[in-house]
């Protein structure tokens, strides 16, 4: 904390007219000569230095990597979110620049043969780690990268991580080949065709895979070839783009009467140069997506770029795909799941203005767009919008801030609002746009609670009640598709023994674990931790130990017996890690290769399979009695979402929720789809509670392997802010240890505030964790708008 700050440093002659604000630069730190990696965030410091400066020692970059925009966002982000100002600026660059990498310069243009000579030993490229310390060559380069003539390729040092792809290249002349030709024998077809086709390709380098195909000539013919000497086999670097599924150009649609208010509306905002946040409110399939299309149109007809942000891509394929049809190779995509340089790759392309349009998850909200006019948060309710570690930033208020700076328009859309989003749309602070009909003019799908206490229990207990398993048959029967979601919210599952009643924890976490079939271990959520099935209770040996609650694999093993003819697709973290697996069991599932979609709450958003008539929730209470204030309304989240799936196309849908608290308002409201009644109901909780949206939170946590050492911590912390000038009305909950106590072997001590108007908090507690030094392994952090509380 007491080097968060920014340090002022020569810039050495030998640099001069080279150093920009932007670029990353290596300067020596401390007493020692310790050589650390900054950023240059200002070119002349308002107040000169007098003191003794130390000089830079190299430039990271021959051009800077974040441009002013970014450095001034990063600013207000570490303030706002309590972090260190460099962890800031680092979260605003793809990984490859993160890590450890060589930077090879590669010539582009004809740079004048000596020149190549001199500073590139007569190379096509050279690593920029062994002459950044030659003030000399640096500066020719610098030079020569103005003039466009070379440009940086980053490589991760891992090299197998750079793509690789064997290539040829023919090594001989026109001529030579004309003789050769000549000289084999009649019958060596596959020798002649291999070397007309060297011939047609002097000069050329051409992946193996495709000169093979462009040929149909084998392996061996080429391996021949290069032993003749008529070619070269070269490793060539294969450009990464992270989808390469062929793009079909989507067909317009006449946008309905709701849509038009909405475009018409966002039209007019993109045009002017105020920036405005909208609240699209549109029930599930009311073409809230149709409406995102056409204001990305309209930014760029205007001449200005567009960002949309999405949950998780992995879970919106069929959205990204939409984009993609809808405006093509303008679109680049960002998304946890790229490999390194795949998002490298594509943030370059933003980076150099080759698209206009931005897809991706939370950290694409820092894209380097210029000109930005339009900025959409799809389902902004979803959690995953709040980055959980430092800098612990919600996407949408970085959303806001960007439109500001850029003039641009915000767009939310949900079709269950976060209540803190509706409150402002209600109140005038955002403008709300409603889509209250479905497309196809069909209603919601009705739904129907099954009371899981009244089932019968014959041999022991089932996932599914009479009713949704005779819905099931029927859907088969008519060759209709289902959606079965299994809420695995909350920790519902566990290895208990019935003599003792000892539930089986792992060691580290102070959670139970749990059962897969796959592996045949138990597993720990949390950290990973692995452990055998056991046999008998490990307290008193007894071997009446169970596994009690279910998971996915159990629910498809069910299944089988149950529905024998059924075919299932079963998706969780377990099926999909694989890189790739969600496109294609979600494919498979569009093609309908499979008549039951089973899975976890990633089956429940985005999901448009016009086949699909019928939706059950196996257990949808699960999460409501969590130590969390927004139980509730994520519960309520689930069950429209999912609901939403069933009856999009032109066959009525159908959806059935399976609990034990029938009674419940939350499973009420949701079965009546009546969110406005939910955010009345919830508001009332929220104000008399004095929660969000009526009050502010932070979390303040010590965390320690020693619980005492945290707890002392979290002691001290809760003293001196009751000393602080807090504001009256300012609220201080805790200290107390965290719900979920233990993690990895770390105990976890919290505070959480509860604020209206506080404006010196956040003074307050910067300087509280500037005082609250890091010992060892003792961590201290603050967390503003937290999203659990577990
Ligand atoms: P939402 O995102 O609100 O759940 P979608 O945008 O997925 O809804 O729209 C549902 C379906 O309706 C999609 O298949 C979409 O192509 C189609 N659609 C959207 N707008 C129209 C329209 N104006 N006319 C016809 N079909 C439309
Ligand atoms: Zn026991
Ligand atoms: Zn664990």
């Amino acid at each position: 904390m007491q080097t968060n700050r920014p340090y002022t440093y020569r810039v050495p002659e030998s640099l001069t007219n080279q150093v920009m604000v932007g670029m990353r630069v290596i300067v020596p730190f401390g007493r020692g000569k310790r050589e650390v990696q900054g950023f240059v965030v200002d070119t002349n410091p308002e107040q000169p230095f007098d003191g003794d400066l130390k000089d830079i020692i190299a430039l990271m970059d021959l051009e800077p990597v974040l441009n002013p925009e970014m450095i001034a966002l990063s600013r207000w982000l570490a303030k706002t979110t309590y972090s260190f100002w460099i962890s800031c600026l680092y979260a605003m660059l793809p990984n490859l620049l993160k890590a450890k990498t060589h930077r090879l310069v590669r010539l582009t243009d004809d740079v004048a043969e000596a020149e190549q000579l001199n500073l590139f030993d007569g190379q096509d490229s050279l690593d920029l780690a062994d002459v950044q310390n030659d003030p000399d060559i640096m500066h020719e380069l610098v030079k020569l990268r103005r003039a466009g003539k070379i440009r940086i390729e980053y490589q991760v040092e891992d090299r197998a991580r750079a793509k690789m792809v064997v290539a040829i290249q023919p090594s001989l002349q026109f001529e030579d080949y004309e003789e050769l030709l000549a000289a084999v024998p009649k019958n060596a077809k596959a020798q002649k065709r291999l070397l007309v086709y060297l011939q047609q390709q002097t000069g050329q380098t051409i992946p193996l895979k495709l000169a093979q195909q462009q040929t149909g000539l084998s392996p061996a013919t080429f391996t021949l070839g290069e032993k003749r000497g008529w070619l070269k086999k070269v490793k060539l670097e294969q450009y990464r783009t992270p989808m390469t599924k062929s793009l079909e150009r989507d067909q317009q649609v006449t946008l309905n009467t709701d849509q038009q208010v909405a475009v018409d509306a966002l039209n007019q905002a993109i045009k002017t140069d105020q920036s405005p946040v909208f609240l699209l409110k549109g029930v599930t399939g009311s073409g809230k997506t149709e409406v995102y299309l056409r204001a990305i149109e309209t930014a760029l007809a205007s001449h200005q770029t567009a960002l949309m942000l999405v949950p998780e891509i992995s879970l919106t394929p069929q959205m990204v795909g939409r984009v993609r049809a809808r405006f093509g190779k303008n679109v680049a995509i960002l998304h946890s799941a790229l490999s390194n340089g795949e998002r490298y790759d594509e943030w370059r392309r933003i980076q150099m203005g080759l698209v206009d349009v931005v897809v991706g998850t939370r950290s694409a909200i820092f894209a380097p767009l210029k000109k930005i006019g339009l900025i959409i948060l799809d389902e902004e309710h979803e959690v995953s919008y709040k980055q959980e570690d430092a800098p612990r930033y919600q996407a949408r208020e970085v959303a806001k801030w960007r439109a500001k700076y850029h003039h641009a328009t915000v767009l939310l859309g949900s079709a269950t609002p976060s209540l803190e989003s509706y409150a402002r749309a209600k109140t005038g602070n955002y403008h709300l746009l409603t889509l209250p009909h479905r497309v196809n003019q069909q209603p919601l799908p009705p739904i129907q609670i099954v009371d899981m206490r009244q089932e019968p229990r014959q041999g022991g207990e089932s996932n599914f009640s009479q009713i949704l398993l005779a819905r099931l048959n029927d859907r088969l029967q008519k060759g209709e598709q289902s959606i079965l979601l299994l809420n695995r919210r909350g920790f519902s599952s566990f290895m208990m023994c019935r003599d003792c009643g000892f539930v089986l924890k792992c060691p580290n976490c102070d959670i139970s674990l749990t059962l897969h079939l796959s592996s045949h271990s138990m597993k720990c959520h949390y950290c990973g931790h692995e452990e055998a099935i056991p046999r008998f209770c490990p307290n008193c040996h007894s071997q009446e130990i169970r596994y009690y609650g279910t998971g996915t694999e159990k629910v498809q093993a069910e299944l089988n017996k149950l529905l024998p003819a059924a075919r299932i697709i079963r998706m969780d973290v377990d099926t999909t890690r694989r890189k790739g697996m969600h496109e294609k069991l979600l494919q498979q599932f569009g093609n309908h290769q499979a008549d039951i979609l089973l899975g976890t709450q990633m089956i429940a958003k985005g999901l448009d399979f016009p086949q699909v008539t019928l939706v059950g929730v196996l257990n949808a209470d699960t999460g409501l009695d969590l130590p969390d204030f927004r139980a509730s309304e994520r519960t309520f989240d689930l069950l429209s979402q999912v609901s939403g799936r069933a009856g999009r196309a032109d066959k009525n849908g159908e959806v059935i929720i399976q609990t034990y608290n029938p009674d419940n308002y939350v499973l009420q409201l949701a079965q009546k789809n009546d969110y406005d009644a939910f955010f009345a109901t919830e508001m009332r909780i929220r104000q008399q509670a004095q929660y969000p949206p009526y009050f502010y939170t932070v979390r303040l946590m010590a965390s320690d392997p020693q619980e005492v050492v945290a707890a002392k911590l979290i002691q001290a912390v809760s003293e001196r802010l009751k000393t602080s000038q807090l504001a009256t009305d300012t609220v201080m909950l805790g200290p107390t240890p965290r719900p979920i106590a233990r993690t990895q072997n770390r105990y976890y001590y919290q505070i959480v505030l509860k604020y209206r108007h506080d404006p010196t908090l956040i003074t307050t507690l910067t300087q509280l964790a500037h005082e609250t030094q890091a010992k060892g392994n003792l961590r201290f952090m603050i967390d503003p708008d937290p999203q659990y509380f577990m």
